[in-house]
């Protein structure tokens, strides 16, 4: 039996190895390596791609996310409502800032629940994380009709959904005050290292979040607030600027992998539901089963040679970092999601042959515990 590995990060790599290794090669002999040509190439093209006025480039998502909060004057005494089934760094990002993250269920589809949003706003509500989490937008005409408050920022968390839009063509990273995209290997549009994008229509954000990026330098010489050291780096630019040229023909087999897995997968298991118009790039497939059966099923799975992950076995409430700054709490959903949730491989580079052995693998450990 063949092994399905959930992630090959060398497949995607290979399709493009000559002219990546070639960007590279150039970069390193230009002699310039910070903030030069291709960084400014890669965030005009990432502007005119997003429709949107600015993209500034970081070190890391993470740091997008963090100095948006910091450019909106988020400090001590403030809370930012986060959704709890996320990676760890959308919390991080508001600690890093000086406030205080409130932990909010999701929805079945796992995306943050305008509901329970509701009920967290206190009077120190400053912002609210939207995670576009598996590549899926969240509804942001229905959460600012429902939030109803014009002084309530919403920020996007956007690190897995570079391409996705909403039904009126809107894309991921173009419709909150401003967004956080990471460029980690792991993402969609991944690099050979770190790198992060912010992307605002705010012209005195995006000057706030390109001091912040460079030790808060105005010019050479003159340090206008504290700042950090957080750049996209000329090499990464470079592997950027030639991955968006492959970005749309890997997005669209993202989409067709998901098409097969929403044809071929039972409908006894939980599947994302597909929206008519938008654009959903499905960064990562998860399927919910009965949490009874989940780590069975994955145990099953394994042994046909097909591995799964788990996006996330532990919710952001129940981590102990967040357990020792706000106290333990409890989000229902969340919780129960975390048992239920099942991640199929999915990249570009993933054969028919392999997509068929998930299915196979999937439906097959599914009924057979549940005739157990
Ligand atoms: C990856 C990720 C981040 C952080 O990005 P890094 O580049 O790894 O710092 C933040 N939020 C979400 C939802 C992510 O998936």
């Amino acid at each position: 039996m063949a092994e399905v590995p959930f992630i090959d990060l060398k497949r995607e790599v290979e399709s493009c190895s000559d002219e990546l290794v070639r960007a590279c090669e150039s970069v390193i002999r230009s002699g310039s390596y910070i903030l030069g040509k291709n960084v400014g190439q890669f965030e005009r093209a990432v502007e005119d791609r997003l429709g949107v006025k600015h993209a500034v480039s970081v070190g890391n998502g993470s740091d997008a996310l963090t100095f948006i909060f910091k450019a909106l004057g988020l400090g001590h005494g403030d809370e930012v409502i986060c959704p709890a089934n996320s990676f760890i760094a959308s919390a991080w990002s508001i600690v890093a800032s000086g406030a205080t993250p409130v932990f909010c269920d999701v929805n079945d589809d796992l995306l943050i629940s305008v509901e329970d949003v509701l009920t967290k706003v206190t009077e120190k509500t400053r912002a609210i994380l939207v995670v576009h989490l598996t590549g899926r937008m969240v509804d942001i005409d229905l959460f600012r009709e429902r939030i109803g408050r014009k002084d309530i920022y919403i920020v996007e968390d956007a690190a897995q959904a570079f391409g996705a839009h909403d039904d009126q063509g809107r894309f991921a990273g173009s419709v909150g005050v401003a967004s956080g995209f990471s460029l980690h290997p792991l993402k969609n549009l991944a690099l050979c290292g770190d790198g992060g994008i912010i992307t605002t229509q705010d012209d005195l954000l995006a000057e706030r979040v390109r001091l912040l990026r460079n030790h808060g330098l105005a010019d050479r010489d003159r340090a206008v607030l504290w700042g950090y050291n957080s750049r996209l780096d000329e090499m990464q630019a470079a592997i950027a600027n030639v991955k968006l040229k492959y970005f749309d023909k890997w997005t669209d087999r993202y989409i067709e992998i998901a098409h097969q897995y929403d044809q071929g997968i039972t409908k006894l298991a939980g599947k994302p539901s597909v929206r008519r118009r938008w654009k959903d790039v499905y960064h990562n497939y998860v399927v919910t089963v009965d949490l009874a059966h989940r780590d069975k099923i994955m145990d099953l799975m394994l042994q046909n040679g097909v591995q799964t992950k788990v996006h996330y076995p532990i919710p952001l409430h129940l981590q102990q970092c967040s357990i020792d700054l706000v106290g333990r709490k409890q989000i229902l959903n969340a919780e129960r999601l975390a048992n239920s949730m099942i991640s199929l491989p999915i990249y570009p580079y993933l054969t028919d042959e392999e997509i068929q052995q998930v299915i196979s693998s999937f439906n097959e450990a599914f009924l057979r515990v549940a005739h157990d």
